[in-house]
């Protein structure tokens, strides 16, 4: 059988999560139709890429991931203000109390790209913090957005350029009528991925009326670090639990403790916010805990973006844009 060529090429891409939306872009832009299936009625009901931080944090990733993350991650930087036009840049933070001092000097130590700061400093980026914390770490490069927000405004980027998006379409790779199937649908597709392991993350949303941050604040702890990511009105996302299981219950009361613990010892005010959502996701990774693209004929599966959906999605795409072309017969 003849391979298609790019230009008569179509592609059906399983999963509405961050994965398959940028993937979609990403084939898209390179000329490709593309057509979007989500077993979901809408992008809420989404276990994984709806209950995200949101954060491009490539050298703060470092931290906890192989080296690999920042020279993949920094391609997101440059993606998302392109795609998503409420990407924030504004860099982004990292603490610890005076007692806890080691980890900041752990952390500085396997990251790069940031500048050390003293009390003054860090109240002038966040006036909310002064005179709490005496040193941190700024990452200026680094950059947020808000997961929901961004699903909608891709999805309907896709749509404006020509691709199709249809919710409420539970489907197989062998169910899709499209020359090309790419399968982006996270920890889903474990039955057929063997190597494919699920991660529980347990977030809250908090609602304060007294605290307001410009950026991500993370607060270093040997047991129970914790990061906010700000959302604007007051809304605040706290995350998140690391749990080498995919049971997707609801929020232990030990994770529920244990982050809104951790949220007062960032800022006693914190005390006083309402708590507005416990979620549970799932985080689909690999035994490296970075992603990759799986071939199998005319199917690719992009899968594993464990920690990382926002952050290493736009390198995920590319190498599924350049495995399709190189399918088609037209290397990139
Ligand atoms: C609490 C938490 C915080 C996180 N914070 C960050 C962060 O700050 N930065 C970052 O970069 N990453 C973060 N992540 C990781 C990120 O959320 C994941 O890596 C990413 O969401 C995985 O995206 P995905 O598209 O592969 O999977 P998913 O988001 O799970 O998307 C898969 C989609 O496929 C659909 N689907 C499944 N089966 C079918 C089928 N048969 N037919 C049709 N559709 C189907 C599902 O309904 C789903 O919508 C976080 C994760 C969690 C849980």
């Amino acid at each position: 059988m003849l391979k298609p060529s790019k230009r008569h090429a179509s592609i059906g891409i399983i999963g509405g999560g961050a994965a398959g939306l940028v993937t979609a872009l990403t084939l898209q832009e390179a000329g490709f139709p593309v057509h979007v299936y989500e077993r979901h009625k809408d992008f809420s009901q989404n276990r994984c890429s709806w209950l995200a931080g949101g954060m491009i944090a490539p050298w703060c990733e470092r931290d906890a991931s192989e080296r690999a993350v920042i020279e993949r991650g920094k391609e997101a930087l440059q993606w998302w203000p392109e795609h998503y036009k409420e990407t924030r840049c504004r860099g982004s933070l990292v603490l610890s109390s005076q007692h806890d001092r080691h980890e900041i000097v752990r952390f500085a130590r396997r990251s790069e790209a940031f500048d050390y700061l003293e009390g003054e400093d860090l109240a002038a980026l966040e006036p909310a913090l002064e005179g709490r914390f005496q040193e941190g770490l700024f990452f200026p490069q680094e950059a947020h957005l808000d997961p929901r927000k961004a699903l909608l405004s891709l999805a309907w980027l896709l749509e404006q350029q020509g691709g199709l998006l249809s919710f409420g379409q539970e489907v197989s790779p062998r169910d899709i009528a499209e020359d090309i199937v790419i399968d982006c649908r996270g920890w889903a597709a474990h039955p057929e991925m063997p190597r494919l392991r699920g991660v529980r993350g347990e977030m809250i949303r908090v609602r304060s009326y007294e605290l307001n941050f410009s950026r991500p604040v993370r607060l270093l702890h040997p047991r129970f670090p914790v990061y906010i990511v700000p959302r604007g009105e007051g809304i605040f996302m706290v995350g998140a639990t690391s749990i080498e299981n995919a049971y997707d219950g609801p929020v232990s009361v030990q994770s529920a403790y244990t982050l809104l613990e951790a949220l007062q010892r960032l800022h006693p005010a914190f005390g006083e916010a309402e708590i507005i959502e416990l979620n549970t996701g799932i985080r689909p990774a690999f035994p490296d805990n970075l992603p990759d693209v799986e071939q199998h004929g005319r199917l690719f599966r992009a899968n594993g973006l464990y920690r990382h959906g926002f952050l290493l999605s736009p390198w995920c795409a590319r190498q599924v844009k350049e495995q399709v072309m190189a399918y088609c017969g037209e290397m990139a």
